[in-house]
């Protein structure tokens, strides 16, 4: 919050030195500067502009937690929780309504095997940061509803569908928050893996951003999922981190 307020007064001292140059290109610069500036905060889950989202857990110790988007997926999900539970790791899992109801079975695993379920949207369709406060509001309850039917848990966590916050949805959260506990779980890791195969690629990507407490997003509905997890675990513990949530 607090780079994202700097960065507010940056562009403000900027417009003010463009008016008093009275510059077209000067104004046209500040203008690409503030479109910039609407982008990142719309896709940057850590500008924390629109909605206050934890994307680091609360610790300074060698710990950081796995997070995976988009399940409960029937191909992979069930692989993905042998190898958590092989090494006893628990980790957030952000679901799609739609989904859940696809899969009960996997949802109520995911419960019972000691994660964390968060609400990821019901449809989780490219639309959703387009909508209406009052729709993208439905689609949270329509969420938390199928969820808590399936799994017998309130559930108290959101990650917005491709950590794309904006005026609309941080108005249907904090409508959420006023009638329930439901905190926002961003991640200050972001793999990619949704971008290539090359599980070393991906492997590398995450190790090199790792810090104490990092949040790592993944996602359970790819078929490199199991293989990766196999790698990237015992590589995160040889360095000394231990993984939880
Ligand atoms: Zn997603």
């Amino acid at each position: 919050m607090k780079t994202t307020k700097k960065i507010v007064c940056n562009i403000g001292l900027l417009i003010v030195f463009s008016i008093c140059y009275n510059s077209i290109i000067g104004f046209l610069f500040v203008l690409l500067v503030i479109i910039g500036f609407l982008v990142w905060t719309s896709y940057s889950i850590q500008s924390s502009i629109y909605c206050d989202a934890i994307c680091k857990l609360n610790t300074d110790k060698k710990k950081i937690a796995l997070s995976f988007d988009d399940g409960p997926d029937a191909t992979h999900t069930n692989e993905v929780l042998d190898i958590l539970k092989e090494y006893n790791i628990k980790s957030y899992f952000f679901l799609i309504g739609e989904k859940v109801k696809q899969n009960p079975a996997i949802a109520t695993r995911i419960r019972q095997e000691g994660h964390l379920i968060g609400n990821h949207s019901y449809f989780h369709k490219g639309t959703f940061p387009l909508q209406s406060t009052n729709n993208i509001f439905k689609e949270l309850e329509q969420c938390n509803t199928i969820i808590e039917e399936t799994t017998g848990e309130k559930c108290t966590l959101f990650r917005p569908p491709f950590g794309v916050t904006n005026p609309m949805i941080g108005k249907a959260i904090k409508r959420m928050q006023s009638k329930q506990k439901f905190d926002v779980i961003g991640w200050d890791v972001r793999s990619f893996d949704t971008t290539t195969d090359d599980i070393d690629k991906t492997i590398h990507k995450i190790i090199k951003q790792l810090k104490p407490g990092s949040i790592v997003l993944l996602h359970d509905r790819l078929s490199t999922t199991p293989a990766l997890l196999r790698r990237l675990i015992p590589q995160i513990q040889e360095m000394g981190y231990e993984l939880g949530i």
